[in-house]
């Protein structure tokens, strides 16, 4: 490498996801000089093939699922979705798959963009291949960030690269309902998808080889969404797994599951789960194993290189797979950073390496399904894992005035887990229309570490479904 062609930064991020540019945000803004390299999209996955579109497909199917259980309000709703509408509303809010408004914001906040491919090359620096054939090389003064994301991690099976099936990417980005869709995995994409195209017309099949969807959550989250997806028409199947599948000249995909039972449908997604994306970044230039998930400590530096200039943020990691997850790391990766840059210590301040727990004890998410699924903190198949000693505490939510009102059919469930030395909470999981807005108050009062007996005193308004938080202490006391 030859110095003359080497532009040099304080920072370099290879990909501007969510995750990407919150790091080059927080150095640009603490005056590190900042460049972020992009192959596609400056969004990433979340603004044009995840969160964003996804949602957007859903927040119609789960509002006229709320509606058609209204009185007075259903015969509003009684035709199918507008699916043109719909779609037309999930190109929009993916930003008709353009980053114009992205690539402003970069500018804006004082960060170099750099269009291509970027890989390690050796310490320090990376070698950026453009659209155009050039490649770029960049030293960095003081860090690297990979925040490259993942990528759908389809399974071995024989004729797979023949089938074109659909990934998240074609599920979330479809231009219209396939007649009959398979899908395959009863993970969060899998239920989520199953939802959305089951509600924009398609008849979908979801094939889950465990016995119940939602496998890694409480087992009530994946029944309650297995009796609603049944109702809506979708075909649920337990115990089953896809031992081959193909797509015949007439454009059919075939699929032959283990006990020898075949299915046909007109396109399959397989939402088997997420690989990183590092088979390609130069990991083998600094001792690592290219296709790896890249390990970090809670600063997110990468652990098995020396010299601390390396941090890997975001899905890579592997650490919380959310991309709010990944922005809380990129806060604290930026600080990070920034502070190693001027000489100071890790240990003080809002992001005290040593005080952030939040991505190994209190980890939100929403499954956004008719009914949704919020939960945060430890499961009980966690805790019992963990040794932990909890106490588990339920409470139906159908019961409650609020929920009443909010859809009279109303039918979910809270759980939360109190640790049981301490006496606070460290796990909760809400099922019902609706719930996922309750889902803030769990993480405050896990991450707080709020006594359970002084959440007494933060009184829920009637009728909410926020009324299940005094139901659970009621529960609680009369067991
Ligand atoms: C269908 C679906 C729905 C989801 N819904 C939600 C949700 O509702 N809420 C939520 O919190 N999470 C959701 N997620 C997860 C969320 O999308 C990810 O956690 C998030 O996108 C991770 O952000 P990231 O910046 O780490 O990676 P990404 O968003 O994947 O961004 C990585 C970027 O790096 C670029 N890149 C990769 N390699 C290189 C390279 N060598 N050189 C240059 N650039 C490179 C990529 O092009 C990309 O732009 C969903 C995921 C899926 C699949």
């Amino acid at each position: 490498m030859t110095t003359e062609n080497i532009r040099t930064y304080d920072v370099i991020v290879i990909g501007a996801g969510p995750v990407g540019e919150n790091v080059a945000d927080r150095t640009s803004a603490a005056g590190l000089r900042t460049v972020i390299v992009e192959s596609e999209l400056a969004g990433g996955d979340c603004s044009y093939w995840a969160c964003e579109p996804s949602k957007a497909l859903l927040r119609p199917a789960l509002l006229r699922a709320d509606a058609l259980h209204v009185p007075g309000l259903d015969p509003a709703v009684k035709n199918p979705l507008d699916v043109e509408a719909v779609l037309a509303h999930r190109d929009r809010m993916s930003a008709d798959w353009t980053d114009d408004g992205q690539v402003e914001w970069i500018k804006s906040a004082g960060i170099d963009l750099l269009r291509g491919h970027g890989r390690l090359a050796g310490e320090r620096e990376v070698s950026v291949r453009t659209p155009d054939g050039d490649t770029v090389r960049l030293r960095a003064r003081h860090a690297v960030a990979v925040c490259t994301g993942s990528r759908a991690a389809l399974p071995p099976l024989p004729g797979i690269e023949d089938l074109r099936p659909w990934t998240s990417r074609e599920a979330t980005s479809a231009r219209k309902p396939p007649r009959r869709l398979a899908i395959v995995g009863a993970g969060v994409v899998g239920v989520e998808m199953a939802t959305a195209w089951q509600a924009l017309g398609s008849r979908v099949t979801l094939l889950a080889r465990e016995e119940g969807l939602l496998p890694r959550m409480e087992p009530f989250a994946g029944e309650l969404v297995t009796e609603r997806l049944r109702e809506a028409g979708a075909d649920v199947r337990f115990g089953v797994s896809v031992v081959a599948a193909g797509r015949g000249r007439d454009g059919e995909v075939r699929i032959t599951l283990a006990d020898g039972a075949e299915l046909v449908a007109d396109e399959v997604l397989f939402a088997t789960g997420r690989a990183p994306r590092s088979q390609d970044i130069g990991l083998d230039t600094v001792g690592l194993t290219p296709g790896d998930w890249l390990t970090t400590d809670d600063s997110l530096t990468v652990t098995a290189v020396p010299g601390n200039w390396l941090y890997a943020v975001g899905d890579v990691n592997r650490r919380a797979l959310f991309t709010h997850q990944g922005k809380y790391q990129a806060r604290i990766a930026g600080a990070v950073i920034v502070a190693r840059s001027r000489g100071e210590a890790l240990d003080t301040g809002r992001w005290a390496v040593h005080s952030g727990t939040a991505d190994t004890e209190a980890v939100p998410g929403v499954v956004f399904t008719d009914p949704e699924v919020a939960f945060v903190g430890l499961t009980v198949r966690e805790a019992e894992r963990g040794g932990r000693d909890v106490e588990v505490v339920d409470h139906e939510i159908g019961h409650l005035a609020g929920a009443l009102q909010y859809r009279p059919d109303y039918r979910g469930r809270a759980r939360i887990l109190i640790d049981r030395e301490r006496q606070v909470l460290v796990g909760a999981t809400f099922v019902g229309p609706g719930v996922s807005e309750l889902l803030y108050s769990a993480t405050v009062a896990i991450t707080a570490e709020v006594p359970v007996e002084r959440l007494w005193h933060a009184v829920p308004a009637f009728p909410t479904i926020s009324e299940v938080w005094l139901r659970l202490l009621e529960t609680r006391r009369d067991s």
